[in-house]
């Protein structure tokens, strides 16, 4: 049988209250006797000291006789539950508060020895072999004239005492149960705080590890447990979400390599074939061309994409002009415009602008956000790059006139693989991975992008760049 957490805590609670009783019936008992002996003797010892001074001494000096001392001791020693006993230094019991005395036959404790007690008041035995049981016996001397005249000896049997302290006892084991059943509350905490939620978050896992990782499950409660709980569904949450993302991004990537694969191979087996005749085999072989173009870029932005996405990217950070790499990226896009007829309006702010940030990848992100502007741009329109300062940071916006992008695309042009429907007829070759690259770029530099945009009026795209310090002597 599995040994559960439960069971071994019952087990401990099982053995705290037997050791409980173990407790109670030895060391409790054992003390209870001994104080139950010391309180009794030393009431006896205070009796004992009295008589001695009174009857006894009254007794020894003649002034009563003996028939009165015994009634009045009988009397005592009922009152005591014990027997009172006046014994000579010889031996010779005097009286004895049980029996009528018997002048002329006295009875004689063979072998008494009163400093048996030795430096304690009382003793723990038969008595000289006198009784059958265990007694207590406490001894006072009686004086007179500085002479120990006898001695008043009380007995108590041991077993009176016995019972007395087992009476005491039964308190103690009754206080014990109760406290046992109380603590059976810290079983019942123990079940409701730890034992079902700790059930729980075992059986949530174990769902998590059969790949179940859309299990949800909740524990009412603000303290450790509630909060390792929270944790364990937010980290399968967070695992289901990326492997949904996996999945997608596998269908995407598959689905983007597969058109212009078959398009390649169509028109290839075509040309074997003869379906495509030899004179017309420069165009196909053109398309073919630019099919393969469209594969190495969406190749190239996925290395990309990989490569950023790896934790603890590191970025080349320098202190560069941000002017001359707009100026630079727009002179790469010179011929793309003069065949749309768009012009690039430049609006930068100083003649040098100095920033500090990676700078090719600074470079990618302006020429993704410029090659979209112009892919996305009538023909015979401007397009207008603008820096502007502020706070020590640099906006950069990319504002194009072109078709825009619709109100709920907005959320999404920044994911993997995300084409607008409207962009679909304009640009064939386009990836989709763009964006999300550019995103991740700007992100990895700590800064922001934003977009705004109209359908039908154009799209601005800003995001921020720190100022390269100045060292200002
Ligand atoms: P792509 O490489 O296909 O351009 P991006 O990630 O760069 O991919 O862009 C994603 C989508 O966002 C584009 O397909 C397009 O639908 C939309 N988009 C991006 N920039 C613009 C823009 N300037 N104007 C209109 N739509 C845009």
């Amino acid at each position: 049988m599995k040994k559960t957490l439960y069971l071994k805590f019952l087990l401990a609670y099982i053995i705290f209250g037997l050791f409980g009783f173990v407790a109670v019936a030895t060391f409790s008992s054992s003390l209870t006797l001994e104080h139950e002996t010391r309180e009794t003797a030393e009431t006896l010892y205070e009796e004992a000291s009295l008589i001695s001074k009174t009857y006894a001494s009254d007794l020894y000096n003649n002034q009563i006789t003996i028939e009165n001392a015994y009634s009045q001791l009988n009397a005592l020693a009922t009152y005591l539950s014990a027997s009172i006993w006046i014994v000579n230094p010889s031996g010779t019991v005097v009286l004895n508060s049980v029996e009528m005395p018997d002048i002329s036959n006295p009875k004689v404790i063979e072998n008494f020895d009163p400093s048996i007690t030795a430096d304690s008041y009382y003793i723990r035995d038969d008595f000289f072999g006198e009784f059958d049981e265990e007694m207590l016996s406490v001894y006072t001397p009686i004086t007179s004239n500085y002479k120990i005249k006898g001695y008043v000896v009380i007995h108590q049997p041991m077993s009176e005492l016995r019972k007395r302290s087992d009476d005491y006892l039964s308190i103690t084991y009754i206080t014990l149960v109760v406290l046992i059943f109380l603590s059976l509350i810290i079983l019942l905490f123990f079940t409701e705080i730890f034992y079902i939620p700790l059930k729980k978050i075992i059986h949530a896992t174990e769902q998590y590890a059969a790949g179940n990782m859309h299990y949800e499950f909740s524990i009412d409660s603000n303290d450790e447990m509630g909060y390792l709980a929270a944790t364990l569904n937010y980290m399968a949450s967070e695992i289901a979400r990326s492997e949904d993302n996996q999945k997608k991004f596998v269908a995407n990537v598959s689905h983007d390599f597969r058109s212009p694969l078959t398009s390649i191979r169509g028109y290839l087996e075509a040309m074997i074939d003869g379906t495509i005749p030899p004179e017309m085999h420069e165009k196909y072989l053109n398309i073919v061309l630019n099919e393969t173009d469209r594969l190495t870029k969406l190749t190239n932005s996925l290395l990309t994409l990989n490569n950023l996405n790896t934790k603890g990217m590191v970025l080349e950070l320098s202190d560069f002009d941000i002017n001359q790499v707009i100026r630079n990226t727009v002179a790469t896009f010179e011929g793309t415009c003069e065949q749309k007829s768009i012009s690039i309006s430049l609006i930068l702010t100083g003649e040098v602008m100095m920033v500090h940030a990676d700078m090719t990848r600074i470079q990618q992100v302006l020429y993704n956000l410029l090659d979209n502007a112009i892919k996305f741009s009538h023909n015979n329109s401007t397009i207008t790059i603008e820096t502007r300062e502020k706070h020590n940071k640099l906006f950069v916006s990319v504002k194009d006139t072109g078709i825009g992008i619709p109100k709920d695309s907005l959320k999404m042009i920044f994911d993997r693989f995300y084409k607008t429907d409207l962009s679909r007829g304009k640009d064939k070759k386009g990836t989709g991975l763009g964006l999300s690259i550019t995103k991740e770029i700007i992100h990895s530099h700590g800064e922001n992008i934003n977009v705004i945009s109209t359908e039908g009026v154009g799209s601005e795209f800003i995001f921020t760049l720190a100022e390269a310090e100045t060292d200002e002597d």
